[in-house]
């Protein structure tokens, strides 16, 4: 639907007072809805929300005379309203920083030595390991809040610094309980296939079925995995391993997502798109082969410029060759304290624009829309579309062009989470 839209059935007799519903009003809408020409973009637009739920969507002129009368009225004063951001790739919670082997590295350290001063994903583990479930959360805060100042509603947590039974429980805890102290969705992924711990060096195998497995089964059993996530890379899992892995997720129902050909084609993304993955994410290595796969299969890109950024990666992911098979892209930070220090959704798009030549619908869609089909939540959130949670962010831009061009500068208005809006900064605790 491109048009207006209003669910009559909520407002079917005049009797009925509409107290409680919203009306933002003077707005220009990128809609980004399904089946529209480009942003699916509206001039003169309003957004009617009862319920947290958007019951209108269109052209001002089109919504109902007594709808508008009854309800309360926000002038938008001509700017421009978007879905809530969604940064659908992130490893947000976690304990200490790298700061110091970048620094080394700056100075001419190689690998080895960073490894030897304790730098590396060991030095992450153990900073994450060493703090409580409160800890974490107020480790977190901080990033969340940057990005949910710059209008994200929704936000993907994975695991993986654990890499033990209650590290991993602990990390998805802290996931969930950031979603209640602050207005924002979360999605948890199950990632202990990220790494193998010291203490299983060499033993990738005896690592899924002593601590991946059971550890799952726990996870699921507290209510803790939206999704399983793996690294499939020579310097992580092998291609069977991750079957592994997956297959286990499925006899749970649990969908599945990969990190997949990031430094080299494994065919993690093929094997991904065999199992309906969600999502296939970095994919600078994907050949033909493996994105008609996942065109097949309806397997989302996840494109994450931060971390090619970050390590300094000269092999882009083929954009023109998704576009090409069909494959939808969404973009995100990948926030973690190793090859992607980001938290700036907006930057995320400026750089997949400049660095992978994303236009600005995609770059747009990509933290929105598809973002929001890379995390299975489209019937939910990530468009303005009818019958949606009224997630918004308001711009104090001209055009939308504007999120994509800028760098570094954030003109977020304001931010409505279900139907609620947000006032002023979050402030950490
Ligand atoms: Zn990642």
């Amino acid at each position: 639907m491109c048009g207006s839209e209003n669910l009559g059935s909520v407002f079917s007799t005049h009797s009925e007072a509409h107290t409680g519903v919203t009306v933002w009003t003077n707005a220009r809408l990128a809609t980004l809805a399904e089946g529209c020409e480009g942003l699916g973009v509206v001039e003169n637009g309003a957004v009617a929300v009862k319920d947290g739920v958007i019951v209108f969507v269109g052209a001002e002129a089109e919504l109902h005379a007594d709808l508008k009368s009854d309800a309360s009225i926000i002038d938008c004063e001509g700017r421009w309203i978007t879905p809530g951001l969604i940064d659908c790739h992130t490893h947000i919670v976690f304990g200490g920083d790298r700061a110091m082997e970048f620094e080394m590295q700056l100075e001419g350290a190689s690998y080895e030595d960073v490894a030897r001063a304790g730098g590396g994903i060991v030095s992450s583990v153990k900073a994450t390991n060493a703090l409580t479930v409160e800890g974490l959360v107020g480790a977190a805060l901080p990033r969340v809040d940057t990005l949910l100042a710059e209008g994200v509603s929704t936000l993907e947590i994975k695991s993986g610094y654990g890499l033990s039974i209650e590290g991993e429980l602990n990390m998805l805890r802290a996931a969930r309980a950031l979603e209640k102290v602050r207005p924002v969705r979360v999605v948890t992924s199950y990632l202990a296939a990220h790494a193998t711990p010291v203490e299983y060096k060499g033993r990738n195998g005896d690592y899924i079925t002593d601590i991946v497995l059971p550890g799952m089964d726990k996870a699921h059993a507290e209510d803790l995995v939206d999704a399983v996530d793996g690294f499939c890379e020579g310097i992580a899992f092998s291609v069977d391993e991750i079957r592994r892995v997956f297959d286990h997720a499925k006899a749970l129902g649990i969908p599945v997502k990969l990190h997949a050909e990031q430094l080299s084609n494994l065919g993690g993304a093929r094997m991904a798109a065999s199992y309906g993955a969600l999502s296939a994410d970095h994919l600078e290595y994907l050949d033909a082969e493996g994105a008609a796969a996942m065109a097949e299969a309806g397997t989302v890109a996840v494109i994450l410029p931060g971390a090619f950024y970050a390590i300094n990666e000269t092999r882009k992911p083929p954009i023109q060759g998704l576009r090409d098979a069909g494959v939808r892209m969404a973009i995100a930070t990948d926030c973690n304290p190793g090859t992607s220090p980001l938290t700036s959704l907006l930057l995320t798009m400026n750089m997949s624009a400049t660095l992978f030549r994303l236009t600005v619908d995609e770059c747009i869609a990509g933290a929105t829309r598809e973002a929001a089909r890379a995390l299975g939540l489209l019937a939910q959130t990530g468009t303005l579309e009818v019958g949606k949670s009224a997630d918004l962010a308001i711009w104090n831009i001209l055009r939308p062009a504007e999120l994509v061009y800028r760098i570094g500068f954030n003109p977020l208005h304001s931010r409505i989470f279900k139907g609620q809006t947000i006032e002023g900064q979050q402030v950490s605790v």
